[in-house]
């Protein structure tokens, strides 16, 4: 029951009527039995800086924030996290009302790489990631799989976008990735360790598509697919048929959800609660 204690939080962007969510951080509140409640709010992009200011003078909690004001948002917030800083892209807000704080942070990547770590039940010091794309989304997973000491290789559609971020983690890690063209993809995709679908190719409607065909996945690779609708991409489906172990991406989804979840309530996620976030999401998925 919502009352003048209920702690609020949402999501903004555009459009949103699809978002996840609402549905997973309710599951969460139900579940603790926290007197929190969550929405879904289309926000323009000329009404953004009336959201945040809006939301900030109504006492929300937090919002998240996803495409297409990731990048736009950094203008109206006045604290940011040093993963944000790096990404240069916020994915959650947290209202800070005793310091008078808009604090923005982004739990992308951290959600990529706890998603694989669980899957993989070891961390990633050393492992050869290769990733597809060089969007908003490849971007937090490479700069967070990088302060986790894993080793980079990135192939885009467009390759000056994956040499402008290799020049830029040069500058500001001062380390090295490996930019990816065809004449060298099939190695590359051999050498490494873990191969992450990291574009929007394979999404809802075109669920035929995959990033790469089947005769170009090594046998016995670790496999993700960010996507997460459809749950299981044409790429994981190939994945699976070279005995690859596969990651979709409903749990990155979760563990991004579950890193704001702590930034916002300070509250401590277990797998348990993890579980029951994903089946939120999944039956969400399988309804629509
Ligand atoms: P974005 O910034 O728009 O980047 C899109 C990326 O996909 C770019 O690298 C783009 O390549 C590539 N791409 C698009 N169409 C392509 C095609 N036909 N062939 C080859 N490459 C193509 O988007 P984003 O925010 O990074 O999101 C990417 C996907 O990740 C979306 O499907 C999104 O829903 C998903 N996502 C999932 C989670 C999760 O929690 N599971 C979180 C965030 C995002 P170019 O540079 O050549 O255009």
């Amino acid at each position: 029951m919502n009352n003048s204690k209920t702690k609020i939080f949402g999501v903004i962007g555009h459009p949103i009527e699809h978002s996840l969510s609402p549905v997973m951080h309710s599951a969460v509140f139900k579940e603790k039995k926290i007197n929190a409640d969550y929405f879904a709010f289309d926000v323009d992009e000329k009404n953004l800086c009336n959201a945040i200011h809006g939301a900030d003078a109504l006492k929300f909690c937090g919002l998240n924030v996803t495409i297409p004001h990731k990048i736009s948002v950094l203008k109206y917030i006045n604290k940011i996290s040093e993963e944000a800083k790096l990404i240069n892209a916020v994915n959650t807000i947290k209202f800070d009302y005793v310091e008078n704080l808009i604090i923005g942070y982004n739990t992308d990547g951290t959600g990529a790489i706890k998603a694989i770590e669980k899957n993989l039940n070891r961390g990633l010091k050393g492992k050869k990631i290769f990733i597809f794309g060089a969007g908003g989304a490849a971007r937090a997973i490479i700069f967070s799989a990088l302060q986790n000491n894993a080793e980079i290789s990135i192939y885009n559609r467009t390759t000056e976008k994956a040499i402008l971020i290799g020049n830029e983690i040069k500058k500001r890690l001062n380390k090295d990735v490996k930019i990816v063209e065809n004449f060298n993809l099939k190695d590359e995709l051999n050498d490494s360790d873990i191969i992450i679908n990291a574009t929007s190719v394979g999404m809802f409607p075109n669920v035929d598509k995959s990033v790469i065909s089947k005769e170009y996945i090594p046998e016995g690779k670790v496999v993700m697919d960010i996507v997460y609708n459809p749950i299981e991409t044409k790429f994981l489906k190939l994945a699976k048929q070279k005995n690859c172990k596969v990651i979709d991406g409903v749990d990155m989804l979760v563990y991004q959800g579950a890193e704001s979840l702590k930034i916002w309530l300070n509250l401590q996620v277990d797998e348990n609660l993890i579980g029951i976030m994903r089946k939120a999401v999944v039956e969400k998925l399988i309804r629509n």
